[in-house]
């Protein structure tokens, strides 16, 4: 059906002309009390929503698609659709209804990175959206949050690095430029994409030379086009030099289960544990924080130098913790004032928020730590901000702006004396009521108002009887009931009351519109305070932490020599149910630990803690150890897991060798190393051979600190060759043919490698068991390693092992009988035997 040659409604055309603008986006077309949408639009939201799809007459001959959603509770279904990678663009009616059509305009849009409600927002996480700009060879990505106000650009970025580094940040949405398109076609797998129009490119050539600071602008402008509104938010750009910062490749935080748990156990991540913050806005910074580590010692320092003030007094903490406790997003609320989105709410949240300020300051300085006295007298408590919003704001303002409630008697004294207008206006009335009521000897006369009629008398029909000519009540409205009615005196009233309420509610209006205008200027100064909450929510968290973990406070040498004694995991230890066995980790500038024993035993266990150990310390946090004396890394590389890449049509085995290359490739001599069981993915000789040049690629080539676990026991030999190689198990016994996992870790190669026991844990057929055993034994005396080929039969190991476990079980049924002494047995005791 071409909809250009079909004459619509006149309402449908201004759907279709608006829809022009928007067409990536679902349009929501505001009707009265809902939100609808049509065509193409009412069919996708309609599946993806599960509302009903119904149609609309619009003057064609066949009815046009619709669903829609009442515009008070809208917000459930914009997240839904957000959620799905939907754009959505709000259309309002920006005149009032009266003659002719109503003027629609799309006031706002929301898409997947651009969300300021905070009803749709997850407080304790970023929303980011990214502008990705290409500067001869390399490319810039700024990215910011637009409810939060935070902006921050990174520079110099390789192609082939780009998604990883899209994926890393958790970009939600993506700006490029629209000469882009193999960029586009790999991006679109991952976020949004959209395209930064033309006009605009030209404007910036023009405007800007800084390649970087286009990528800025271009997604200020982007925000701004969408938001429809200025952006106080945005007061600076942070730029993120990646060289400030210990390098870890998204793969790595995501096996190293830094903020996440895999294999779908819940609360096992490292933020898990160590996330105690009070605030949304600590708990987003200590994100930041674990994403990206320090690799700067004094800043390093400067961290655990906090802790360590606030790990001085439990009481004093806990008192810091309930002091933080009813701070809100500041950050979040902040924004929303800035860009004219705050409601009476959020400025009641803001006061709330400072009426905290002053206690958080007193509880910190009650340390009387230096430090923390410093941190205190640098915090601004806004005491006049806070009088003036204590003056003006009621103390339960509702969300909506033009209905009133939001100031508070004594702000202005204009408003009071509508108030009061209104007020004696009741009163008036209630006092007319009685009047007539007495005039006319009708009891049950009441005086009544709706939009239509305005004030009216209301008497039943049963005492119409009673009302006279010289009452000069004029007649208004019949009902089935009664009758309604007016006077000259009740008219003349209800003019003076509806002015003044109507009146009132713009004054009101207009104050509050004043007020956030007016607090919109503290933007700045109330995002740092919001850092500066952040931050001492963050170091209380961290503190808190260590203490209830047992964590000690790293030191750091330029030897390159790693000194862990006792290290723990620090989430398995909270999750094992026998105590966690604590384990050295003690390598020199340029070593390889070669971590054999056997499976299960505890070696990917035992190279996670001390990636974690690392991570944790160059984050400024304590670590799970008795003690801990580290380099400065200046970046991780992991390969751990067999994390199969199926969607993206990769074996086990290549995933494991690309990964493995990006290690080699960008490892420093400053880098940590680990990997786990690296060759397993293919064939044994195969795997070991490349197992063996790596391990000797990186002890000659790389010399970054290394820990490499494997099964193949034979490379355990290499230690005669690479000087800076050393053996270490993890140590397992055989009790009873049952292996016993000691997690231990010990000097040396391991002396077996338990795989049939282990086999036999998880309960493998036994006639397997015997088999592996008997091929193994061979395997072991037969120097040149050839195959086994008897046949064996399954069947009858089986038959003979249960008629095995028959005869022993019979056996012992014969033997306790022989233990009875029947002349001795009390009935109770034979019953009871006969039971066993
Ligand atoms: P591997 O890599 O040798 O196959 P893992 O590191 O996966 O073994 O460890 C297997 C399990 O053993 C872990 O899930 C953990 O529960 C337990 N474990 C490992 N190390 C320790 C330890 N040091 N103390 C207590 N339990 C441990």
């Amino acid at each position: 059906m071409d909809k250009e040659d079909i004459k619509y409604t006149p309402m449908m055309e201004q759907y279709l002309t608006l829809k022009k603008d928007y067409a990536d986006a679902l349009v929501f077309f505001r009707l009265g009390d809902f939100y609808e949408m049509f065509f193409e639009d009412a069919i996708t939201a309609s599946k993806e929503l599960e509302i009903a799809l119904t149609g609309r007459d619009a003057g064609a001959k066949e009815r046009v698609p619709m669903c829609g959603v009442p515009h008070h509770a809208v917000l459930p279904y914009v997240q839904k659709l957000i959620q799905k990678g939907y754009k959505i663009a709000i259309a309002e009616q920006v005149t009032e209804p009266g003659n002719g059509l109503v003027k629609r305009e799309v006031v706002k849009m929301i898409t997947p990175g651009m969300v300021i409600d905070e009803g749709i927002l997850d407080g304790a996480y970023y929303n980011y959206i990214g502008s990705i700009i290409k500067d001869k060879s390399l490319y810039h990505i700024a990215f910011g949050d637009i409810s939060t106000g935070d902006l921050n650009l990174i520079q110099n970025q390789k192609e082939e690095n780009l998604i990883k580094v899209v994926l890393q940040l958790g970009l939600k949405e993506v700006l490029i430029s629209s000469n882009e398109e193999k960029l586009e076609n790999e991006l679109r797998n991952h976020v949004l994409v959209s395209y930064e129009e033309g006009y605009f490119e030209h404007q910036l050539a023009s405007e800007i030379d800084f390649t970087p600071a286009k990528a800025v602008k271009r997604l200020l402008n982007y925000f701004k086009q969408t938001q429809k509104a200025e952006l106080l938010q945005f007061s600076n750009v942070n730029v993120i030099n990646e060289e400030d910062y210990l390098k870890m490749d998204l793969n790595s935080k995501n096996s190293l289960e830094l903020m996440t748990s895999n294999k779908q156990r819940k609360n096992q991540s490292l933020l898990d544990v160590l996330d105690h913050c009070v605030t949304a806005l600590g708990s987003r910074k200590l994100k930041d924080m674990l994403d990206r580590p320090l690799y700067n010692q004094s800043q390093i320092e400067d961290r655990l130098d906090y802790i360590e003030a606030l790990r001085s007094d439990h009481f004093k903490r806990d008192d810091l913790k309930k002091a933080l406790q009813g701070v809100y997003d500041l950050r979040r609320i902040t924004t929303r004032i800035a860009s004219q989105n705050a409601s009476g709410k959020d400025l009641a949240q803001l006061r709330q928020t400072l009426s905290r300020i002053p206690l958080i300051k007193i509880t910190l300085n009650q340390f009387s730590e230096q430090k923390l006295t410093n941190f205190s007298n640098e915090i601004n408590d806004f005491s006049s901000l806070y009088s003036l919003l204590e003056k003006a704001i009621e103390d339960n303002p509702p969300l909506t702006l033009k209905d009133g409630g939001i100031i508070k008697k004594g702000y202005d004294e204009r408003l009071d004396e509508l108030k009061d207008l209104s007020i004696n206006g009741k009163t008036w009335m209630t006092n007319f009521e009685q009047m007539e009521r007495e005039k006319t000897g009708i009891k049950n006369l009441k005086i009544g108002y709706n939009r239509v009629f305005g004030y009216y008398i209301e008497i039943s029909k049963g005492n119409l009887g009673l009302v006279q000519d010289s009452f000069g009540y004029e007649r208004r409205q019949t009902l089935t009931s009664s009758e309604r009615f007016i006077t000259p005196e009740l008219k003349e009233k209800e003019q003076l009351i509806l002015s003044a309420g109507e009146k009132e509610l713009a004054l009101e209006f207009e104050l509050f519109v004043e007020l956030r205008d007016k607090v919109a200027t503290y933007t700045k100064d109330l995002q740092s305070l919001s850092d500066q909450i952040a931050t001492i929510d963050v170091y209380q968290t961290l503190a808190t932490a260590s203490i209830e973990n047992h964590y000690v406070r790293p030191s750091f040498n330029q030897k390159n020599d790693v000194f862990i004694k006792e290290g723990r995991h620090p989430v398995v230890e909270l999750n094992t149910k026998v105590s966690f066995v604590r384990n050295d980790v003690l390598v020199k500038q340029g070593g390889i630990l070669l971590i054999t024993g056997p499976n299960m035993s505890g070696k990917s266990t035992y190279m996670r803690m001390f990636a974690q150990i690392v991570i944790l310390a160059q984050m400024g946090a304590f670590v799970p150890a008795s003690e801990a004396n580290l380099p400065l890394f200046d970046a991780i590389y992991t390969r751990i897991g067999a994390q199969d890449d199926l969607a993206g049509g990769q074996s086990t085995f290549m995933v494991e060798m690309k990964e493995t290359n990006e290690a080699l490739k960008y490892a420093t001599k400053n880098s940590l190393l680990i990997f786990d069981e690296i060759g397993r993915g293919t064939a044994t000789y195969d795997g070991m051979a490349i197992a063996q040049a790596i391990i000797e690629y990186v002890h000659e080539k790389t010399k970054a600190i290394t820990l490499f676990s494997t099964h193949y026991h034979e490379l355990t030999r290499l230690e005669e060759t690479l000087e800076r190689l050393k053996n270490v198990h993890v140590t397992a016994n055989e009790e009873n043919k049952q292996i016993v996992f000691l997690h231990k870790v010990e000097e040396g190669p391991t002396d077996k490698s338990y795989g049939i026991n282990v086999a036999e844990l998880a309960k493998l057929p036994k006639s397997i068991i015997k088999r592996s055993n008997d091929i193994l034994k061979h395997l072991e005396s037969d120097k040149d390693k050839t195959i086994l080929l008897n046949l064996f039969n399954f069947d009858d190991y089986e038959a003979q092992d249960n008629q095995q476990v028959l005869t022993s079980e019979l056996e012992l049924v014969v033997n306790r009988l022989k233990q009875v002494n029947i002349n001795e047995l009390t009935p109770l005791e034979a019953l009871v035997i006969l039971k066993e």
